[in-house]
């Protein structure tokens, strides 16, 4: 077990790992040390968009690597103007008339936030405007960093790194009466998510959605979506917000997009985007001809059809669900395409995961007492009943 101590020594401790070390993937399993196979209904926290090792991200990575790795942003390189052109005409897909929305390409979900936050004050500045206040709501993550996680609505993130970055106000989740009331001359923009991930898989109602966009619209105030979850055909659309109808100015996007490689992205509006000028705003490794050549693999692997069988998958699984709680105390079951959030009447719900790993099933817990299913895009339909047997034997255990 020298895995175990050597990460205990030598890594910080700001980790909670489950005892498994993991040595080997291929599509919706993983393998531990010993060779025992898992079903993996996390991959990744909804990275592994495409599963584990698939050929199509092993065939670009080799023929990238042969061919260019890094050169830094000093230059023009083909797969990040590719891969730009190829999202931006995702937005179109949806809606022909849209704007033009052009890519900042960074590293991560926290990253791509970042540089939403900065974009929205720098608009703002704009015509000499003192509008600054992002408002974010509670139980939204938005990363790590000082000011992704300032626009983070949970108090227990903030504990022990104050003072936040000021500016920032947080408002309950689809709640109409506090949003209207917190709409002032500072107000800047709006960031939320279609879905709180992290914060337990909540989705927006639709008529809080229409509101906030009347009002943004009326007051020239920026919508940002944090699509880092919810983007790139986790919920059966391209971007969540297809379900919505209601596109905002910006945009951002990381976890799935290079199906386990890291990068994030902030998409906005031309109009927008361009008050950022140069030297403003820059990543080192940003869209590097790696990674970006691996997102567009990804990508161009959403099409249509593709798109089409997460939704159905995403119903299939629901529907097995809703079948386990004729038999089990499930509170509630909620979600879209592949992301779902499933609530057990439990006292002790982290007893779940444990139990699920012995029985060869990796689930994980958000906001503490939520189980959040995210597998494989391209996980089967027997796949999909192995989970449920999994799941119900796990459930038999645990509640017994
Ligand atoms: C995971 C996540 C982030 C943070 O992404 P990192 O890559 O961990 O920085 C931000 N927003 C949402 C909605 C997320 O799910």
């Amino acid at each position: 077990m020298s895995i175990y101590k050597d990460t205990e020594k030598y890594i910080f401790k700001t980790y909670k790992r489950y005892p498994l070390t993991i040595v080997s993937g291929k599509g919706a399993y993983l393998y531990d040390e010993a060779g025992n196979k898992y079903l993996d209904f996390i991959a990744g926290i909804a990275v592994c968009s495409l599963g584990h090792c698939p050929e199509i991200i092993e065939r670009a990575l080799l023929s990238q690597s042969k061919k260019l790795i890094h050169t830094s942003n000093l230059f023009y390189t083909i797969p990040q103007a590719e891969l730009a052109k190829a999202l931006s005409k995702r937005v179109n897909t949806y809606k022909k008339d849209l704007p033009l929305y052009k890519s900042f390409f960074c590293n991560s979900g926290a990253e791509a936030n970042e540089a939403a936050i900065k974009l929205a004050r720098k608009f703002n500045r704009k015509n000499g405007s003192n509008r600054f206040e992002i408002i974010t709501f509670f139980n939204s993550f938005h990363g790590r960093t000082y000011g992704a996680l300032s626009a983070t609505g949970q108090e227990k993130f903030h504990k022990g790194f104050e003072p936040m970055l000021p500016g920032f106000k947080y408002l309950p989740f689809n709640d109409m009466k506090s949003f209207k009331k917190a709409i002032n001359k500072h107000t800047a923009a709006v960031m939320l998510e279609l879905i709180q991930a992290e914060g337990g898989v909540n989705i927006i109602d639709k008529d809080f959605l229409l509101e906030i966009k009347d009002i943004c619209e009326k007051e020239g105030i920026l919508l940002i979506y944090d699509e880092v979850q919810t983007g790139v055909g986790r919920t059966g659309k391209f971007f969540c917000f297809e379900h919505f109808g209601i596109e905002p100015h910006i945009i951002t996007l990381a976890k799935g997009i290079a199906g386990g490689l890291p990068m994030g992205v902030m998409m906005a509006r031309e109009e927008v985007a361009n008050v950022l000028e140069q030297g403003e705003h820059a990543s080192t490794f940003g869209g590097n001809p790696l990674v970006a050549q691996v997102a567009l693999e990804v990508v161009s692997v959403m099409n249509k059809s593709f798109l089409k069988s997460v939704e159905k998958k995403g119903q299939y699984l629901i529907k097995s669900l809703t079948s386990l709680k004729e038999r089990y105390p499930i509170k509630s079951i909620r979600g879209m395409g592949l992301l779902i959030g499933v609530d057990i009447e439990n006292n002790e719900p982290t007893s779940i995961v444990g139990e699920a790993i012995k029985k060869g099933l990796l689930i994980n817990l958000t906001a503490g007492k939520t189980v959040r299913l995210v597998p494989p895009l391209n996980v089967s339909f027997s796949e999909i009943d192995e989970f449920t047997n999994k799941f119900e034997d796990t459930l038999k255990e645990v509640l017994k």
